[in-house]
């Protein structure tokens, strides 16, 4: 998986050397470049905002160093769509990182201030995608958010092939209660049934928790899901 990403703060990149996806890029099953606007003007001051038209507050990314930097970035990595990170895209979800992490690779357009000129995206974006209904002080994070979500689904990227296949939302459900150890803590012990080493029963527990979880967390996730018929058997004991 080839990330690419166009942004102002290219040192917030650093914490994607850390943990699952810094294995990932040590290991080589994912790759980072990361583009500055700001190396694609030609002022003193190299600058890449200027004043809305029509007034209000605050900044607008110019188009001129934004393409430049994609056109560099598309060029490098001719298959990748351009993907805006923008409060106003598509809601971001797990479907969508199954979705991205079949591709070879993709490039993030990090905004900041009030966003880019729309006819950047009218220009040069394929994709917009939000990560949620609030409003971040850059793309950065959105990317990152983006980047980790899709590279633990590359296969060998983390320890156990089938963990993330565990994961919350994978299966339409809430991922069950993890315990470690002590098997006692401060009163409260972890359920017998998980030290049994019972695997059938430990099975068992582990899907009933996390259809109960679902159900009183998240309902809607079971009203867009059909219940297999061992999943409705235990949902009724
Ligand atoms: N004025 C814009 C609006 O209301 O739609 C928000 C601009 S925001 C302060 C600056 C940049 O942060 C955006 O261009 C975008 O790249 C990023 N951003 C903010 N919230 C985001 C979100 N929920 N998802 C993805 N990117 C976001």
């Amino acid at each position: 998986m080839r990330f690419d990403v166009v942004t102002l703060f290219p040192e917030m990149f650093e914490a994607a050397r850390l943990g699952v996806t810094g294995k990932a890029l040590d290991t080589g099953k994912a790759s980072l470049k990361l583009w500055n606007p700001r190396d694609y003007t030609d002022d003193t001051h190299r600058t890449v905002d200027d004043r809305p038209y029509g007034g209000g507050p605050g900044m607008v990314m110019m188009v001129e160093p934004l393409k430049a930097a994609l056109q560099e970035a598309k060029a490098a990595a001719p298959g990748s769509r351009v993907i805006y990170l923008t409060p106003q895209g598509q809601r971001f979800d797990q479907m969508a990182a199954r979705e991205m992490a079949a591709r070879d690779g993709m490039i993030l357009l990090a905004g900041r201030y009030e966003g880019i000129d729309e006819r950047l995206v009218d220009c040069c974006v394929d994709e917009e995608w939000s990560i949620g209904d609030y409003v971040l002080s850059g793309g950065e994070l959105a990317a990152m958010v983006i980047m980790d979500a899709v590279t633990r689904l590359l296969p060998g990227v983390l320890g156990h092939e089938d963990s993330a296949q565990q994961d919350s939302y994978m299966n339409g459900l809430l991922d069950f209660p993890q315990y470690t150890r002590p098997d006692a803590l401060e009163g409260r012990e972890v359920p017998d049934v998980l030290l049994s080493g019972n695997h059938a029963a430990i099975g068992k527990w582990r899907l009933k928790q996390a259809l109960g979880r679902t159900w009183l967390r998240r309902p809607d996730l079971l009203e867009q899901r059909e219940l297999s018929e061992e999943e409705q058997r235990l949902l009724e004991e």
